[in-house]
């Protein structure tokens, strides 16, 4: 592969093979630093990857890194916000991870994090949601909440497909309903067209099923609005259950056949489904009774926030988009431009999306070192500003503090196995 102006490392590709990751032990892997505080929380995360996964395998696995580039370094660089050998990286090597991206402002630009989803074809947003003790949170037994979200991340209103009130394309819309279906709209209304698949909602729930059957979970809840919205909403819930039936049924058995057919849910993942506001309540109430979710574009938007906020707040909730031929591994929280440079904000959202990489590669002895080197140290109440001001009795940490606390836990930890 040739790039404009990337500099490769040594190192091996990963490679996907009937849809499986193949992962050398010397991985090439792209990394966007990311804008505002995005190089603070990056310099201080991938020490602890390395650390991680030097200590996991004594040396043997290594990961490489290729600096890529996309926001403001991008627009010094390249003269653009997102350059192709940007996405032609990603696509080449196949796992990535990124820290948080401003949004430029000014007309006609998008989103990155919208666009590198879109090129990419990233369809499912993956966001584990668990609590870590120690950390303030504004529920009584936030312990008892540990989920990870699947929102499908490419149909919805998300779409864009849309027109402003009185805009030619609204006003062509309205008149088209009217002929054809006899529907008048308020002439001052704007429109959006809400799309929504069987092939978008079947490859994200196909995900969700295969990893709760691979992780051993218990339950893959389908959460929408399907008593209003039947043929979108209610389409998902029925294409989710048609999914896990025909492609998993071995595996899986329907929350109904176990309440009414008394069917075994032993050693099964449990396909139930809620709709959407009540499951708000429900992982208030009952947040111990709930796994896996499936969700559309927008449900998941709102419940991905709602949850993160139950266990503490965005500030650790760590993130992934991925797809078929690639995934980017990303910080949930924005770029918090007015701390950049001060090395103050909490990196634990990059680093536990980190985290989530290596379990992608398979690597999950260095994915659980890093994870008991994070809790270990946050539970020791060793934390940066965001926590401090709410943990009585806290040391306060830098942001690269944080990190070196974390990575002396991480060697303490492999020297105790
Ligand atoms: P933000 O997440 O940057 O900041 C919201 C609040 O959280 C601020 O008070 C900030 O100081 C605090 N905060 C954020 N990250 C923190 C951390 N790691 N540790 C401690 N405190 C932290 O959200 P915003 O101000 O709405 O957005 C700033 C920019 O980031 C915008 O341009 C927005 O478009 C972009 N953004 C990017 C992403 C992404 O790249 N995934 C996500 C959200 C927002």
């Amino acid at each position: 592969m040739r790039y404009e102006k990337l500099i490769q490392p040594a190192g091996e590709n990963i490679i996907i093979e009937d849809g499986e990751l193949k992962v050398p032990d010397n991985p090439i892997i792209p990394f966007i630093e990311g804008d505002g505080t995005g190089p603070d929380i990056w310099t201080a995360a991938v020490r602890v990857f390395d650390a991680a996964v030097a200590f996991a395998y004594d040396g043997r696995r290594r990961i490489r890194w290729l600096e890529t580039y996309a926001g403001e370094k991008a627009l010094e660089r390249y003269g653009e916000y997102l350059p192709q050998d940007t996405l032609d990286a990603i696509r080449h090597y196949k796992v990535a991870i990124k820290g948080p991206l401003t949004t430029p402002v000014g007309g006609g630009i998008r989103s990155l994090n919208v666009t590198l989803r879109q090129e990419l074809d990233l369809y499912a947003c993956i966001r584990p949601v668990r609590h870590f003790q120690g950390v303030p949170s504004p529920v009584t037994h936030p312990e008892k909440l540990n989920v990870v979200i699947f929102r499908e991340n490419t149909e919805d209103l998300y779409a864009g497909i849309e027109w402003p009130a009185f805009s030619p394309g609204a006003t062509q819309m309205m008149h088209f309903l009217q002929q054809t279906f006899d529907i008048a709209l308020r002439p001052d209304s704007g429109i959006g067209i809400k799309p929504m698949s069987a092939t978008g909602t079947k490859r994200l729930v196909r995900r969700a099923v295969k990893y709760a059957i691979e992780e051993g979970l218990p339950s893959v809840t389908l959460v929408h609005k399907g008593n209003i919205l039947k043929y979108t909403e209610g389409a998902f819930r029925d294409w989710g259950y048609a999914v896990a039936q025909q492609e998993f049924g071995g595996s899986t058995v329907t929350e109904k056949d176990v309440q009414e057919k008394d069917a075994s849910a032993e050693g099964k993942v449990v396909i139930k489904d809620r709709i959407a506001d009540s499951m708000f309540q429900q992982l208030l109430i009952r947040p111990e009774d709930y796994s896996v979710f499936a969700m559309p574009n927008l449900n998941g938007d709102y419940f991905s926030d709602a949850a993160a906020a139950q266990v503490g707040g965005l500030g650790m909730a760590p993130g992934a988009n991925v797809g078929d031929d690639a995934a980017i591994f990303e910080a949930t929280h924005g770029s918090a431009p007015k701390y950049a440079g001060q090395d103050k904000v909490n990196p634990s959202s990059l680093i536990l999306s980190g985290q989530m990489m290596l379990c992608h590669l398979g690597w999950h002895e260095a994915g659980d070192l890093l994870m008991k080197g994070i809790e270990q140290t946050i539970q020791e109440k060793r934390v940066t500003y965001d926590l401090a001001r709410q943990m009585q009795g806290s040391t306060l940490l830098k942001c690269s503090e944080f990190a070196t606390a974390v990575v002396a836990k991480i060697k303490q930890l492999s020297h105790a196995r």
